[in-house]
């Protein structure tokens, strides 16, 4: 069924010269390995088509993995068969432009929101979309040409999006594709170096949040990250919403929210959770996502607040009615 699917992708790759892949805004490992990565596996695959990321936003830790293409003119887009890779909907893809590309492939993991693409392979199961672009790779292995370019990005998703290999999701699969990139020997010590090294200031911050964190009664763990903290630590948007990471490990929360505060004022919320879903209260609250890992936005402190009620109350009810929780 998958192969099917698979097979109909890779046919339909044959047929473009030009091949455009897109991603979501607010980047992360995931969709930046899946681009990159397929980028360069088609790349050394098809060396006569031309092979694009067309994306200008950045992102400063992720930026070894590989950078996107200068622009090209609307019209080129007509030509192209456009991918997007990790996007659950359309509004989320970073480059708009997709919508100029004749076709559009959608290779995802996320809960299907939005059924768009004229072939469509999502696997909600899946750790991560590099883990389907590994996949892929596998599949067809006699002829697709796999680099060390390629697996360190694709390897690099898979370690990021899955918490380096401890979420739900991850199987025997997910390992075995790890493996295979491996193969290709992505320099390990070197990568996780890039993604994991701290600056001494991110500490400081660490310390900080640590000390201004709270709690709730049955267990939601909170931090606010206002604008006046992100001037005072110099983090720019993204370091700042890194700070939902430092909530993961408190025993008995089983339920971690991070508020950011936004340069128009809205605050960014990040919610997880374990072993319960969070992603009903991220819906009533302009949000949605996963399970465990979904996001929101509210406007205003008592609508924040309203939100750790509801994270609290849900999490009050599971423990209530579950045992052998941590
Ligand atoms: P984040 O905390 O931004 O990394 O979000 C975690 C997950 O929640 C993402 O992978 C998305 O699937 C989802 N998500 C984040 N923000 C939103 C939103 N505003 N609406 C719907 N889903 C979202």
């Amino acid at each position: 069924m998958n192969k099917a699917i698979m097979r109909a992708i890779l046919d339909k790759i044959k047929e473009y010269r030009r091949i455009l892949l897109f991603r979501h805004g607010r980047m992360d490992g995931d969709c930046v390995g899946a681009t990159i990565g397929l980028r360069a596996l088609l790349r050394a695959t098809y060396p006569e088509k031309e092979v694009l990321v067309i994306d200008d936003q950045q992102s400063e830790y992720l930026a070894f993995a590989g950078q996107a293409d200068a622009q090209i003119p609307d019209a080129a887009y007509a030509e192209a068969l456009g991918i997007v890779l990790d996007t659950a909907d359309r509004e989320r893809i970073s480059n708009q432009k997709y919508s100029l590309c004749r076709e559009l492939v959608k290779i995802d993991h996320h809960i299907e929101a939005d059924a768009y693409g004229s072939l469509s392979w999502v696997e909600e199961e899946r750790s991560s979309v590099c883990e389907m672009v590994a996949a892929f790779y596998a599949a067809f292995r006699d002829e697709l040409k796999m680099t060390k370019e390629a697996a360190t990005a694709i390897y690099m998703g898979m370690v990021t999006d899955s918490g380096r290999f401890r979420f739900e999701g991850v199987n025997g699969d997910t390992l075995r594709l790890a493996g295979l990139m491996l193969d290709q020997g992505v320099e390990i010590e070197t990568l996780y170096a890039h993604l994991y090294l701290q600056e001494y200031g991110t500490l400081k911050f660490k310390a900080y949040v640590y000390e201004q964190m709270g709690r709730t009664e049955n267990g939601v763990a909170y931090i606010f990250v206002t604008e006046e903290m992100q001037r005072q630590y110099g983090l720019d948007f993204e370091s700042a919403s890194n700070v939902i990471s430092y909530l993961e490990n408190i025993k008995g929360c089983l339920c971690w929210l991070a508020f950011i505060e936004c340069a128009d004022g809205s605050i960014r919320v990040r919610l997880r959770s374990r072993f319960l879903a969070i992603n009903e209260v991220a819906s009533r609250y302009h949000g949605g996502g996963h399970a465990c890992a979904s996001g929101s936005t509210v406007y205003n402190m008592e609508e924040a607040q309203r939100l750790i009620a509801d994270a609290d109350a849900l999490v009050g009810e599971y423990k209530r009615t579950h045992a052998g929780w941590m």
